[in-house]
């Protein structure tokens, strides 16, 4: 608990991008090498069975008697990324124009009621001595939508990640999704997306990168 908690004070702002953007102050985040969860399933079990006979349910009958096992794999499954390599490779052909990719897909769970958000991530960065493999950046957004999470602190997270593995010039993080605690409950919002935004370095502080890199990344999704 307490390597995640010194996380939250990430403060990414919380609306559509603009040349505002507030400098952003990132406290170590989890580095890929130390993101190891534990994870207890018998108790997650014993847990789960609980939950389920404190909501009223039977859960003796046939057809629950194997949903705490399930609720066990299926947390354990949403929580666990799996480990990859951050190869980088030199920028040899001093390649200095916005590495993009677009509408990565992701899901995750919310920390505050454990139910699912789910959107795409957008990420650029403008390279300085080293680039990465543009399938890593996938692997980079599931490193750390695997977790408890709230979207912000994702959005840095995932910069923060960039900008310590390739210390580009620049780097952007858009992440737009939507959350089930607000589609199904509460405001019941239905197809309502949150945008968090993280920019840094030219990204945020060079008005043509900047609206290169909104430009490529707020194009409504049935454009790409
Ligand atoms: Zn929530």
């Amino acid at each position: 608990m307490g390597k995640r908690s010194e996380l939250s004070d990430a403060k990414p702002h919380m609306t559509p991008p603009g040349p505002q953007a507030p400098e952003l102050t990132l406290a170590a985040a989890s580095p890929s090498r130390d993101h190891i969860r534990q994870i207890d399933r018998t108790a997650v079990q014993a847990a789960a069975r609980e939950l389920l006979r404190a909501l009223g349910a039977n859960v003796d009958a046939e057809a629950l008697r194997e949903t705490p096992r399930r609720m066990a794999d299926a947390y354990a499954e949403l929580l666990t990324p799996q480990p990859f390599q951050a190869t980088t490779f030199p920028n040899d052909d001093g390649y200095d124009e916005l590495v993009v990719a677009r509408a990565i897909p992701f899901h995750s769970l919310c920390m505050h009621h454990l139910l699912p958000f789910h959107g795409v991530a957008h990420i650029g960065y403008l390279p300085e001595e080293r680039i990465i493999g543009l399938s890593k950046l996938g692997r980079v957004v599931e490193l750390f939508a695997r977790d408890l999470q709230i979207q912000e602190r994702m959005t840095t997270q995932i910069a923060d990640w960039l900008e310590r593995e390739l210390q580009p010039k620049g780097v952007g993080v858009v992440l737009e999704a939507e959350h089930m605690c607000m589609s199904l409950r509460g405001v019941q919002k239905f197809g309502a997306k949150t945008v968090t935004s993280a920019l840094q370095g030219l990204v945020r502080d060079d008005a043509r990168t900047r609206q290169e890199f909104l430009a490529l990344t707020t194009r409504r999704s049935h454009d790409q």
